[in-house]
């Protein structure tokens, strides 16, 4: 069975969609969604799809691309973070692409996440686009390690990777990675160690090929599988069980809930 680590199944795109959308995935093999909470506002939406759906999961979490939006407290997200499908803080980070400075507050959000995910010991899902630099270093300073996490739909350098990794992260490859100029990034897919790989769709967008530019959705991960596989010369069957693995071993409590089901 496959996961998608990353999705954004309760945007209107797809939840309009929605038992197409499953039955696709059943079909593809597709067995657990990540729902990544975006804001806090919309956060309930989320709370509705993981509790209809035992094979939905979902974080919490407000997204640095967010400006005018509640700003969360640790206390907020450690608060929420009690449900029992509720298995990861984010999506949170960086993301100096498509903000400019002034972005203190940026910073500031992506501190108070990291603060909630060490207390509650649930790992991060983080966003870094052209922020790199500052996202590994403020990971450092409020010691993300301890909690660990996953760098969502990684785009950045093997040298970022390694960073992150050095840090108890996990690297997530989007349906980016099957493009065909996406050069840095397949270096990426074929050095990460196979126990720190995951996959996602980071649905609706980022469709892999052969679906470049349509609508997106979790069932379509198994293209990004596909590629890496090819990448590294592996067997499917190899990336699927390694990426499932890392899933349950990363999102703890995601594991409690499928042995329950
Ligand atoms: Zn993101
Ligand atoms: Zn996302």
């Amino acid at each position: 069975m496959f996961v998608d680590s990353h999705c954004h199944l309760d945007f209107p795109e797809l939840i309009s969609n929605l038992d197409t959308i499953l039955e696709n995935m059943k079909q593809n093999n597709v067995a657990h969604a990540l729902c990544v909470s975006v804001n806090m506002p919309d956060w309930p939406n989320i709370v509705a799809l993981i509790e209809k759906y035992p094979h939905l999961i979902g974080s919490v979490g407000v997204h640095p691309d967010y400006e005018e939006t509640p700003e969360p407290s640790v206390e907020m997200l450690c608060e929420y973070a009690q449900h029992p499908k509720i298995v990861a803080i984010g999506e949170t980070g960086l993301d100096y692409y498509r903000l400019s400075e002034p972005l203190d507050w940026q910073r500031n959000r992506f501190r108070v996440h990291i603060r909630a995910a060490v207390e509650t010991g649930l790992p991060l899902i983080i966003h870094t686009r052209s922020s790199a630099e500052d996202t590994i270093k403020i990971m450092q300073e409020e010691r993300a390690r301890q909690c660990g996490g996953v760098m969502h739909c990684f785009t950045e350098t093997w040298e970022v990777a390694q960073a992150a990794i050095e840090q108890n992260f996990y690297i997530s490859l989007s349906g980016i990675v099957t493009f065909k100029n996406a050069h840095q990034l397949h270096e990426v897919a074929q050095k990460v160690p196979l126990e720190r790989l995951l996959i996602e769709t980071d649905s609706p967008y980022l469709a892999p090929v052969p679906f470049r530019g349509k609508l997106n959705d979790p069932s379509k991960v198994i293209h990004v599988a596909e590629k890496i596989a090819d990448l590294r010369g592996v067997t499917l069957k190899e990336i699927e069980e390694a990426s499932t693995e890392n899933f349950f071993n990363l999102f703890k409590k995601a594991k409690a809930v499928n042995k329950s089901q």
